[in-house]
């Protein structure tokens, strides 16, 4: 007979006695209640708290990234190339106006692909409108649409250039 020996009960379940405890908070949990970790059993709070920590965008943060980027990049697209020289200061401010509307509808949750997904929108949202066109100067076509229309496409260039990499770098370390 053991007189020292207490009995515990689950935090959870007052009526279940246990002997099992969390590892990180060391409160009493019963097996329903422990999440098997890496590091061991832990109750269901600390391994909420845990992947807050650690995972803090969710895939629906990915898809509104999408959803802002995309559509301002289509806008920006038809307007800031065409400003001709304005574009190489128009550009950075498509990116920063883009990266703090994802940052404010994702609650400025990080997400380690959230660059990357903004990136890829802002280059399939400028580019697919072109692609009649970007056809048509492969197939030898550049000489009959004249020194204008390549004079645009690198503007176009430049603007993806300084758009894309104001977009990431505020994003990934902003
Ligand atoms: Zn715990
Ligand atoms: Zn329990």
């Amino acid at each position: 007979m053991n007189e020292t020996t207490e009995t515990h009960y689950c935090h959870y379940h007052p009526t279940t006695p246990t002997s099992l405890r969390c590892n990180k908070c060391g409160k009493y949990i019963c097996i329903k209640d422990a999440r098997r970790t890496p590091v061991g059993y832990r109750c269901k709070e600390c391994v909420r708290g845990q992947q807050d920590v650690f995972f803090t965008a969710t895939s629906l943060d990915y898809v509104i990234t999408a959803v802002i980027a995309l559509p301002m990049a289509f806008i920006a697209a038809q307007i800031v190339p065409r400003l001709g020289f304005i574009t190489i200061f128009a550009g950075p401010i498509v990116g920063i106006a883009i990266a703090e509307v994802v940052r404010l509808a994702t609650g400025k949750r990080r997400g380690r692909y959230t660059w990357l997904v903004a990136l890829a929108c802002l280059i399939v949202a400028t580019l697919l409108p072109l692609l009649p066109l970007v056809q048509l100067i492969l197939l030898g076509g550049a000489i009959e649409l004249g020194g204008g229309s390549l004079l645009s496409l690198g503007f176009i260039v430049i603007y993806l250039v300084l758009a894309g990499g104001t977009l990431a770098s505020r994003l990934r370390f902003g």
